[in-house]
């Protein structure tokens, strides 16, 4: 194997509220929406905040989604999310939401009523996949995959555990469909660990750090930086200089143009305006 070398680490950016429910870092900062991170466009993390109780649960109200995937990861907490293909659920701590927009969805994400009236902890994080132009067309989807459907992959020398939510690592395949190759590996690292896991040739590999810090390639990486890898090579190797969560993404390059306006990701700024349209019109439904 040989290993990816490391092409830049992105600083921390600051954070900000999506509605009153969630207080996230938009972790690829100015590479967002860029074929640098690509299949990947866009991750959010919001680190543990306390809510106090509340009748009324924070979020965002009704929004409309086009031309790709929303991945919610939940670390602390509940997300209750509801859309316009009529899907509804409750996802808690190690669930992950996988909707699929494509031709256009309309949803909203709340804390569930019953934790929100509690009140506590809550930590998630959000990423965004592209979908090739051939699937940008596709029906609205929506996966509701649970902590215990995701299969649990011990890492060499007790050096900590890989939930494999999709892709597939030492023979253990996550549940998640997807519409490209890709990895997305949730790690739990412990201090000490120094673990090599392997990858694919010519695929892009993005390691954000959620906490703890990591040292890759020669280089120390803190909480709420990425480390961003170049496509050639086919291994990584992690060491864990605090007990770390990381979350792996890597995947074949979707090698299409980008046009990103909002909540809407298509290929051309005519694709843009007819998404607006087709939301403008009703055909993405209503909530
Ligand atoms: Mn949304």
């Amino acid at each position: 194997m040989s290993a990816k070398s490391l092409a830049r680490i992105i600083d921390t950016p600051s954070p900000h509220w999506v509605g009153d429910g969630f207080l996230v870092r938009p972790l690829f900062a100015d590479l967002a929406f860029t074929n640098a991170v690509s299949p990947f466009l866009m991750l959010d993390y919001a680190a543990p905040v306390a809510f106090k109780p509340s009748e009324k649960p924070p979020g965002v109200g009704p929004h409309p989604h086009a031309g790709f995937e929303t991945v919610t990861i939940v670390y602390d907490g509940e997300v209750e999310h509801r859309d316009s293909a009529g899907n509804t659920g409750v996802i808690g701590k190690g669930d992950v939401q996988w909707m699929t927009a494509a031709r256009g969805v309309v949803h909203e994400e709340f804390h569930s009523r019953e934790a929100a009236k509690r009140g506590g902890v809550v930590s998630m994080a959000q990423l965004w996949v592209n979908l090739p132009k051939a699937d940008k067309s596709a029906p609205p989807a929506y996966q509701d995959i649970r902590d215990a459907d995701i299969p649990r992959v011990e890492l060499a020398n007790g050096g900590g555990v890989a939930r494999v939510i999709a892709g597939a690592l030492d023979g253990a395949k996550g549940p998640a469909r997807t519409f490209t190759p890709m990895n997305v590996w949730d790690l739990d690292l412990k201090a000490g660990a120094s673990i090599t896991l392997p990858l694919s040739e010519g695929e892009n590999l993005i390691l954000p750090i959620f906490h703890g810090a990591v040292r890759v390639a020669g280089k120390t990486i803190g909480a709420g930086k990425v480390a961003l890898f170049e496509p050639a090579g086919d291994s990584v190797t992690i060491e864990a200089l605090e007990p770390s969560r990381v979350l792996l993404l890597s995947g074949r390059p979707i090698d299409e143009p980008i046009a990103a306006y909002g909540p809407f990701v298509m290929n051309t700024r005519a694709d843009i305006q007819k998404a607006m349209d087709d939301y403008n019109r009703g055909a993405m439904g209503f909530l």
